[in-house]
């Protein structure tokens, strides 16, 4: 093995965006794999309430299955504390070894939020950055906005765009209005069947 990714995120819930990015990612880039990696504590206090970890892991499991290429890692959510991206890359790099080059996948609205990552400075050299397209963020201009440092830890891969959010999902779950088709099936049926945005979301 000599490359893997790693997709870090709420996933409160995971959609298809997510999976879209990693699958462009891992072809774009001839990953070995791709790991998602859902976090325990978001490190950004979030202006809601964050889903339990447990149900946003068996929905990480539920969207990755049947992709051979796609794994899933408790280590943010077995881990105490805020779950900062250097804990974890230091852990993944630990495992595989230097011969492996870990690729951590980012949307761009993330991506130009690295400057306030914790130890964002050795984070760019421990691993490469994927910055996928997203709509409404400008990667433009990448190297004027974080410097050449930065943008040279960064390639930007743009993905076909879609205009879906975890936060739209759940407010859309609480409007009673549908989210099916903006995460996987398997998803979607967890979601109802544990009413996780809405009580109104009985099928
Ligand atoms: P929230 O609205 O709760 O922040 P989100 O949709 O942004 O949810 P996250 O779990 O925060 O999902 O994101 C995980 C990673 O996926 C981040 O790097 C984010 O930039 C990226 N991402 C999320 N949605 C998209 C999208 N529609 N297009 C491209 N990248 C995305
Ligand atoms: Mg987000």
């Amino acid at each position: 093995m000599k490359r893997v990714g790693i997709m870090g995120g709420t996933f409160d819930p995971i959609h298809l965006a997510h999976l879209l990015a990693a699958e462009e990612a891992r072809f774009r880039f001839n990953l070995d794999k791709v790991i998602f990696v859902p976090c325990g504590v978001p490190v950004h206090k979030k202006p809601y309430e964050v889903t339990h970890a447990e149900h946003r892991y068996v929905m990480v499991l539920l969207a990755i299955a049947g992709n051979p290429y796609f794994e899933v890692s408790r280590i943010e959510i077995e881990r105490q504390g805020p779950s900062y991206a250097i804990d974890t890359v230091r852990a993944f790099k630990q495992l595989y070894g230097d011969g492996v080059t870990l690729y951590f996948i980012t949307g761009a609205d993330a991506v130009l939020e690295i400057l306030t990552w914790k130890d964002a400075d050795k984070l760019v050299e421990l691993c490469r950055f994927i910055a996928v397209t997203r709509p409404g963020y400008d990667l433009s201009r990448l190297r004027e906005k974080l410097g050449e440092r930065y943008a040279n830890a960064i390639d930007v891969l743009p993905i076909p765009g879609m205009d879906i959010s975890s936060t739209g999902i759940r407010q859309r779950a609480r409007n009673g209005e549908p989210i099916r088709y903006m995460v996987p099936e398997a998803v979607y049926d967890y979601i109802m069947r544990h009413r996780l945005y809405s009580d109104k979301a009985v099928k």
